[in-house]
């Protein structure tokens, strides 16, 4: 394409709303442009990233016999209120009426749907397995959208869902998805990491999930890592354990004055003791539909509480922290908040990183008190020992003596065994080899097509602008002609031409404009090649100008060398 002929504008300043660079970049590369809070219009080079994304995808998804469909955006209220999630998704759905008043969503996600298609069809086991993708906008009334498309409303994903007569199916058509994931990812010359996660809202806490992180410090996600020792899990499921810890030996219980000292680094440092010497008691309120119970928490002294841990294990619709009017309720006092055995519905949970056998320093439930020598084996009556802390720098793996250490990601791509919680509850059966009426089992599988973009660009990027990797960039080569002549203009067009005669999709900067323009906005736009076209070089030398935009590496090569040398700069980049 010649850009004296195409709709393409770079912008100097970096919006005011953009917090990383990823998001900068792709407005003042001229990629996107910004609607509305969490809504983008992709311009056309952002689309021609997004063609070829969805192009590796689809032939990755091919190649493990899944089929592409294009499902409505727009789906019936009806379909949710089958499995509950019409009330449950609130926070996320935006619901409207028609005219004539049915209830519809702008789908977030499309198991309902898709269920509803396969129950239509297929009746019966010899059908399965069954597996269809498709690529389609989502929206999301996230409740902070943010960084451009990492965390948009509107968006675009890739989801598939594969149905099973049995759990082997399901795991084999599992582990294909996981491989060509893996595919299409490095195929997109993107760093990543696959993690074990947590199923959430979609699966349920306790089903098999694995989450596609791409690294990058600016990530929301969370990932504990350790190369060592081949352990990586998003930091929501992480199961690390603290190294070994002295713990204080068993004595007996006394109170200590601890005047104004409320946190546990205030009262630890008062009685010269480690933060882990000293036990952390929270008060959570459990929320059951209209239900509520409250439950005691004990953490070491400088661990925290991995809320998502604790949602799973109460299996609760929410979790937040008791109110003052709670703690008030059963005596506490905030700051000084010690064990009791009854708390409403008295489970106490005591994190299994908590030594049983040892003593440690906890609230009195009395103001400006503590109480040493408490050792929770001998001084309480009844307690549960799970695992309720978050995982943090410098735990070790699991029987181990590897240590993690917490790195930022993406999540790019997340797959999940649902199980039968769709089929049953939209009621969508087949008949098994005898005849019986059987749930099918389900997997779904997701991409965040546009998030993807981005991730690459946060992870390829430097202070002049973008690195696309060569199997996502929106052309491979930018070809920047330097000169007025009238004979050097059609040299460097046949130059442009022959180039493209060869399948190399080449960018031609021939706007009159001057160099160091024009060589901004290449590195701005950040293709893979640039290549200088400079008239008095080539007159003088024969030569012209290759760039690697990775490397910022520059040669000098004769023309004649041109089209070999970009073939096997792609060639290596494409590996
Ligand atoms: P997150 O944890 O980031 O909110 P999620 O777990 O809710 O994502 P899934 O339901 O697993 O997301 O959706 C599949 C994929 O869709 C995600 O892996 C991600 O790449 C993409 N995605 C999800 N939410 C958004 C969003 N708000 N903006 C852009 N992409 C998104
Ligand atoms: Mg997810």
């Amino acid at each position: 394409m010649k850009l004296s002929q195409v709709f393409w504008q770079t912008i100097k300043e970096d919006p005011s709303d953009a917090e990383i660079s990823s998001h900068k970049l792709l407005i003042r590369a001229g990629l996107i442009s910004k609607s509305a809070a969490g809504i983008y219009n992709y311009l056309p080079f952002a689309t021609k990233v997004i063609r070829k994304i969805e192009g590796i995808i689809r032939e990755e998804l091919e190649n493990i016999q899944s089929q592409e469909i294009v499902m409505s955006v727009m789906t019936p209220g009806d379909l949710w209120k089958e499995t509950g999630r019409w009330d449950k998704m609130t926070g996320e759905m935006l619901k409207v009426q028609d005219k004539s008043g049915r209830d519809l969503c702008f789908s977030p996600t499309n198991e309902e749907a898709v269920v509803d298609i396969f129950r239509k069809f297929v009746t019966s086991y010899k059908a399965l397995p069954v597996s269809l993708f498709q690529i389609n906008t989502k929206f999301r009334d996230e409740i902070r959208p943010r960084f451009g498309l990492m965390r948009g409303r509107e968006f675009s994903m890739k989801d598939a869902y594969s149905f099973h007569a049995n759990m082997q199916c399901l795991d084999e058509t599992y582990l294909k998805f996981y491989q060509a994931y893996s595919n299409i990812f490095q195929r997109m010359g993107l760093e990543f990491i696959i993690v074990e996660a947590d199923g959430g809202a979609i699966a349920g806490g306790d089903k098999k999930t694995h989450e596609f992180q791409v690294l990058a410090k600016t990530g929301e996600d969370r990932v504990v890592l350790s190369r060592e020792a081949g352990y990586a899990a998003n930091i929501e499921k992480a199961t690390t354990e603290r190294a070994k810890l002295n713990f204080a030996p068993v004595s007996d219980l006394k109170s200590v004055a601890t005047p104004n000292k409320k946190t546990i680094e205030e009262v630890c440092t008062f009685l010269n003791i480690p933060q882990y010497q000293s036990i952390k008691c929270l008060v959570y309120t459990a929320i059951y539909g209209l239900k509520e119970a409250n439950y005691l928490i004990m953490l070491l002294g400088d661990d925290e509480l991995n809320e998502l841990k604790l949602k799973n294990l109460l299996n609760a619709d929410h979790i937040r922290p008791a109110t003052s009017d709670v703690l008030h309720k059963f005596g506490l006092v905030a700051g000084f908040i010690g064990p009791i055995s009854e708390l409403g519905t008295t489970r106490v949970l005591v994190d299994q990183a908590i030594s049983i056998d040892n003593s440690f320093i906890v609230g009195a439930n009395k103001a400006d008190e503590h109480l040493s020598g408490f050792c929770v084996k001998r001084d309480l009556k009844k307690y549960e020992t799970v695992d309720l802390r978050l995982s943090k720098k410098d735990d070790v793996v699991k029987g181990t003596k590897a240590k993690v250490e917490i790195v930022g990601g993406i999540e790019v791509g997340h797959i999940f065994q649902l199980g039968d919680n769709y089929t049953k509850s939209m009621k969508a059966t087949v008949l098994d080899q005898n005849g019986k009426a059987q749930f099918p089992l389900m997997g779904c599988y997701g991409i965040g097509v546009t998030r993807t973009m981005q991730a690459a660009i946060e992870q390829n990027h430097d202070e002049f602008g973008i690195k696309w990797p060569m199997a996502i960039a929106p052309f491979h080569v930018h070809l920047v002609e330097i000169g007025k002549s009238e004979e050097f203009k059609v040299q460097a067009n046949k130059i442009y031409s022959e180039l493209k005669s060869h399948g190399i999709e080449v960018l031609f900067d021939d706007r009159n404009q001057g160099p160091g323009f024009k060589l901004k906005d290449a590195e701005l736009l950040g293709l893979p090649i640039i290549v200088t076209l400079g008239e008095r070089d080539m007159q003088a030398t024969g030569e012209v100008d290759l760039k690697i935009r990775k490397t910022m590496q520059s040669q000098k090569i004769k023309l004649n060398d041109l089209l070999p040398r970009i073939k096997q700069i792609m060639s290596e980049q494409l590996k």
